[in-house]
């Protein structure tokens, strides 16, 4: 990525606190900070996109063979059983979970695969300067949908399954499961090295009007997505990133609407059985904590912490945090405190997901006809609401809240102070 020559200057809002900033693009290798709320503001994407493509490109071809070869397998009295990561997803719609079934299915296989197809698209289209709309809308969607893709949690759960089911018989690793591994670790790197402040940095440099400093401070606006501030348009769109431009509004309706739901779900997720587990006649109903204890007294400790946190400790965590966060937003104080929260609550809550692939994986291998089977229950289904819905309420819930609640105008410019020690030249 090369920036380019003309060092023009260009307002900046920051899309956490509000505060706005002259800036002159980017310099190779520098970021830059807020000097109110610290988040990120710009910073160079040198080499990072070509990165980023050879890195997803490899993801992709490394999940052709993970998800059609068999990642495990499951031997019981002599009958034995593989499983691909698609398997339990098509058991639980089988079964009579079709709701459960089908977020398996979209966020273990779907969403991994369209999440690499967008960066790599992205990326490509990006480098190659081709499609430019449409380039911005991609790398718009892929920020957004990124946290939907949890095959990482997948493999987590896949340990616990196994762990789980090795007290009854014997499990094998089948070479797919070296490759989803080697998929999670790339996957990591390739998503970890994208930094959304660099590319919008990087498609401000190449956005259609060359001057953004305003004659006429009236007509300006904000995109609260990338923060450009830039001249009002007929389409209503951003020019960096194609979201559309609206004043700034500050509705929590909808984030106390996802929590109250979540909060109804809550009950029946813990109360309910999540599974019901039928070995040689003997039948048995396991509900969250049941599985946990199940864990627990067969001295699997680890897996047992593993499911107790994602399912007991993360969403009563998140849900709290987020009432913590609906109440505090207003008190115009501890604001670099709420945005830990928030950004705490925002990573954390895909890893609720783990005891619902735990679910998958068991019911796909526990298929041994009448020896032993393992079904889904209702609670499943409730427990998938809650983690859904806390994923949905924190998508609703915006940092600039907390900054912004007291605000009544947009602040007055500064100047941009580059991280390094450097600063930009005016
Ligand atoms: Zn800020
Ligand atoms: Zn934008």
């Amino acid at each position: 990525m090369i920036c380019p020559d003309d060092k023009m200057e260009r307002i900046l809002e920051c899309t956490t606190c509000g505060e706005r900033y002259i800036t002159h693009g980017c310099d190779h290798g520098m970021r830059s900070y807020c000097e109110k709320c610290d988040e990120m503001l710009e910073a160079s994407s040198r080499g990072q996109v070509l990165r980023t493509l050879l890195l997803s490109i490899s993801c992709l071809i490394l999940l052709i063979p993970a998800n059609v070869y068999p990642i495990l397998r499951f031997s019981f009295q002599g009958q034995w059983t593989e499983t691909q990561i698609i398997t339990g997803s098509i058991l639980l719609v089988e079964q009579g979970s079709p709701l459960v079934g089908t977020m398996v299915f979209f966020t273990s296989m779907v969403a991994p695969i369209a999440l690499h197809l967008m960066v790599t698209a992205a990326c490509a289209f990006l480098l190659l300067g081709w499609f430019p709309r449409l380039t911005r809308h991609l790398w718009r969607m892929l920020f957004e949908f990124q946290e939907w893709g949890m095959i990482d949690v997948y493999l987590l759960a896949l340990g616990v399954g196994a762990i789980k089911l090795l007290s009854m018989g014997s499990v094998e690793a089948r070479p797919a499961l070296w490759l989803m591994l080697l998929f999670v670790l790339i996957s990591g790197m390739c998503l970890g090295s994208l930094n959304p402040c660099a590319i919008w940095s990087e498609l401000r440099q190449r956005s259609r009007s060359k001057r953004l400093l305003p004659a006429d401070e009236e007509d300006m606006v904000a995109c609260h997505h990338c923060g450009t501030v830039q001249q009002e348009n007929p389409e209503e769109k951003c020019e960096v990133c194609e979201s559309k431009l609206h004043p700034w509004v500050i509705d929590d309706r909808r984030v106390w609407a996802y929590l109250f739901t979540t909060l109804a779900l809550y009950l029946p997720a813990n109360v309910l059985p999540v599974m019901t587990m039928s070995l040689l006649g003997d039948t048995e109903n396991y509900t969250i904590m049941g599985g946990i204890l199940y864990l627990w007294h067969d001295n699997d400790y680890l897996p047992a912490i593993i499911v107790f946190c994602g399912s007991i400790i993360v969403p009563i965590a998140k849900i709290t945090a987020l009432f913590f966060l609906l109440i505090s937003y207003k008190w115009n104080k501890y604001q670099k405190l709420q945005t830990r929260v928030f950004h705490i609550v925002k990573t954390l809550g895909r890893w609720s997901m783990v005891d619902v692939f735990v679910l998958a994986v068991l019911v796909a291998l526990g298929q041994m006809g009448v020896v032993a089977t393992i079904e889904p229950q209702a609670g499943a289904i409730a427990f998938c609401g809650v983690v859904v819905f806390t994923i949905f309420a924190a998508n609703s819930f915006q940092a600039r809240w907390i900054w912004t609640y007291h605000q009544t105008s947009p602040s007055t410019e500064k100047r941009m102070n580059y991280a390094h020690g450097t600063q930009a030249t005016t």
